[in-house]
Order: C-alpha cells, then sequence, then structure tokens
C-alpha cells in the first residue's frame, strides 16, 4: 500500500522529551512554574499586558466570555463557519449564538454584514481567524466601539499571524489560543488568553480556578471552574514555542510552493490573504467550485486513493447542526458559508510533509 501522507502531524522532539522527563522528575506535574513561563512567552509574543493558560481552547473562550461578562440571554455575534468550540462556547454561558455570513475570500466574518444584527441583547462580537489568517480587525473594531461592545478574537489558528503588524493574540479585546495537538503549535491539550484588559485579566483568573480571589486561599468571588494547565503541558509548550518560527516558516515556504505551481487551474481557488495581513496556513485550503472538471467528492477520493490525507473544514456551518439550529436557524440563512463547506478542501502543509511529498502532491493535483 501507498504511504499515507497525514493532513497534520505534531512535530516531537527531543526538547519536548526533555522537558516531560524533567517535569516527572522534579513531582510537580499541576500548574505551577512552567504555566508562568509559558504565559509569559504568550505576552511577550502578542505584546499583550497579561496571558492566561488555561487547559484547553475551548475553557479559553467559555472563560473569555465570562471576562467580558456575557450572561444567560445576552446575544454574542459570530460566524457559522468554524469549528463547533467557538459556538459552543457562548452555549456554556447560556447566550445566543446570532450568525453573520463570512466573506467568501478570507472565510472569516464579514464586517460589512455585523451591524444589521447588532440589537438591545448583543453583548460581544467572537470573530475567528479561520486557517489561519486574522478576520478583518480594524472594520470589525470600528463597529464595535460604535456600540461599545468588546471583541473577542478566536486566535486557535492563528498564532504568528499579523494583522497591520501586530500580532494576533492582540487584534481585539480579548484572544483565546488552542495548543490542540493539530494546532501550529501544541501540546496535547491546551489554552491561552491574551488581553491588555487588567478587569478582564481579573475576571478570567477567578474564572479559570472557582473563583478563588488572586494570592489568597479559600477565598471566591463567584463561581468558578477548574480550567488550569498542568505544568506538564506547559514543558512541551515551551519547546514547542522555541520551534515557531520555524514551523511558520516551513508552513509558509509549502504554502508558497503550492500557489506557484497550483495556480490557474480551473474551478481550483487558492486562499487568499488580506494585504495588512499575514497567514500562517493551519490549514492550506482550497476550494474546488463547479468550473472543476469533477465533484470536491470524486476529487477527495481521487486524493485519497493516492496516499495523500485531506480534509473537510468544516462540512456544515454550524448553524444546521441540530443544537445550534435550535436557535431559529434554517438552510439558506447563510448561503456563502453553506456553499464554502460544500465546496473547501484542505491539503497537507504542515511541517513534516517533505519536498518530495509536496512535489508528489502538486503531481497528483495538476495530473487529475
Ligand atoms: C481548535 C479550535 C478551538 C478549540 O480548541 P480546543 O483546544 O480543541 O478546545 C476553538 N476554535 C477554533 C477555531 C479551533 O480551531
Amino acid at each position: 500500500m501507498k504511504k499515507i501522507i497525514p493532513l497534520s502531524r505534531p512535530f516531537i522532539g527531543s526538547a519536548e522529551r526533555k522537558a516531560v522527563i524533567q517535569i516527572l522528575q522534579s513531582g510537580k506535574l499541576a500548574q505551577g512554574e512552567k504555566v508562568a513561563e509559558l504565559e509569559n512567552k504568550f505576552k511577550h509574543l502578542c505584546d499583550t499586558s497579561y496571558a492566561i493558560a488555561t487547559n484547553n481552547g475551548t475553557s479559553a473562550l467559555h472563560t473569555a466570555l465570562h471576562a467580558v461578562g456575557i450572561k444567560p440571554g445576552d446575544e454574542v455575534i459570530t460566524t457559522p463557519f468554524t469549528f463547533i468550540a467557538t459556538v459552543n462556547s457562548i452555549l456554556m454561558m447560556g447566550a445566543r449564538p446570532v450568525f453573520v455570513d463570512i466573506d467568501e475570500n478570507t472565510y472569516a466574518i464579514d464586517p460589512h454584514k455585523i451591524e444589521a444584527a447588532i440589537t438591545h441583547k448583543t453583548k460581544a462580537i467572537l470573530a475567528v481567524d479561520l486557517y489561519g489568517q486574522p478576520a478583518d480587525y480594524d472594520a470589525i473594531n470600528t463597529i464595535a466601539k460604535k456600540y461599545h461592545l468588546p471583541v473577542i478574537e478566536d486566535a486557535a489558528q492563528s498564532i504568528g499571524a499579523t494583522y497591520k503588524k501586530k500580532q494576533a493574540g492582540n487584534l481585539a479585546d480579548i484572544s483565546c489560543f488552542s495548543l490542540y495537538a493539530t494546532k501550529n503549535i501544541m501540546c496535547g491539550e491546551g489554552g491561552m488568553i491574551t488581553t491588555n484588559n487588567k478587569k478582564y485579566y481579573k475576571n478570567a483568573h477567578l474564572f479559570r480556578q472557582h473563583g478563588e480571589v488572586e494570592d489568597t486561599r479559600f477565598v471566591y468571588d463567584g463561581l468558578g471552574y477548574n480550567y488550569r494547565m498542568m505544568d506538564l503541558q506547559a514543558g512541551i509548550a515551551l519547546a514547542q514555542f522555541e520551534r515557531l518560527d520555524r514551523i511558520t516558516n516551513k508552513r509558509l515556504k509549502i504554502a508558497k510552493k503550492y500557489h506557484q505551481e497550483l495556480a490557474g487551474i480551473s474551478g481550483l481557488v487558492l486562499p487568499y490573504v488580506q494585504k495588512n495581513a499575514t497567514h500562517v496556513y493551519h490549514q492550506f485550503t482550497i476550494r474546488i467550485t463547479s468550473e472543476f472538471k469533477t465533484t470536491r467528492e470524486q476529487f477527495i477520493a481521487y486524493l485519497g486513493k493516492k496516499g495523500i490525507g485531506v480534509g473537510v473544514y468544516y462540512p456544515a456551518p454550524l448553524h444546521l447542526v441540530p443544537h445550534i439550529a435550535r436557535y431559529g436557524y434554517k438552510k439558506d440563512d447563510f448561503p456563502i458559508s453553506e456553499l464554502a463547506s460544500l465546496q473547501v478542501l484542505s491539503i497537507p502543509v504542515h511541517p513534516l510533509v517533505s519536498e518530495e511529498e509536496i512535489d508528489y502532491i502538486i503531481d497528483c493535483i495538476k495530473s487529475y
């Protein structure tokens, strides 16, 4: 059988192995110095005043929504074309997700459609940097200012990306990263919140640990959860952090080659990068339109036979997922997201795909 080129694979080396052994030997596995060290790395990278590590990206989003003051019955504006955690975190607050369709080029929320979705119940805008490219934050933040709404950035896929020279993680009022196994840098499971807002920081800090007031024991201020990251996770993430530039550059190099070699194929649309942004290609996502020689599904079957791992992110827009459609959504509500879910296709772009494998993938696509 042909060797399979996986769609994603984490880069794990001796630094990660050493960190795990060292932390195991130290006997201090739970949140401690390593987590604090990782928080400092994120603060430095994003140039924010605060960073708070969590046990995963979903808990980071849940915590951020709490931090900005979302209450049951509030409305949070977001995109239906994202990973389900974005929207589930809104549901976890008892709030209502109000969807706005995406921009067909960037796949992120279309700022031109946000204002029409704002009501007196709107309490936040949650934008997603899909596939590794920041959303259009100048436009989003301008509308948010006008209506006094906080903006939350779901930066789970965009670590290292920039928008107008500012880092993902510092493009909104509060931002959330994921360090899940398939993300650009990872520790199996992990999350991080970054913000410049002291009140949001304090709220998030309480929420992460049972509502316990900072620098106290057994003094509580409201309901909190246990969303702490382990030092064991932070140790792996710290080793990954040192590789961030190399990982990003490798992804960019592969993406550049795809852009050069796959341009001009009828019905195959390559990723679009906004003028003022950089893309870190968490996914290299192409689009198979009706002008392509076959259907996307036939093309996926062909690539599968060639041993090339591909993925569809995401096969259903979230307003059509049953527990979310209950909020009053139906087919045709968000046509651009619905069409995207039928047309997108992600091909391998992770740092462990070799140059020969990239050439092979390009050849397979060209000779289809
Ligand atoms: C991965 C991801 C999350 C959730 O992160 P977990 O660490 O898996 O909980 C949230 N939003 C987006 C866009 C993601 O890609």
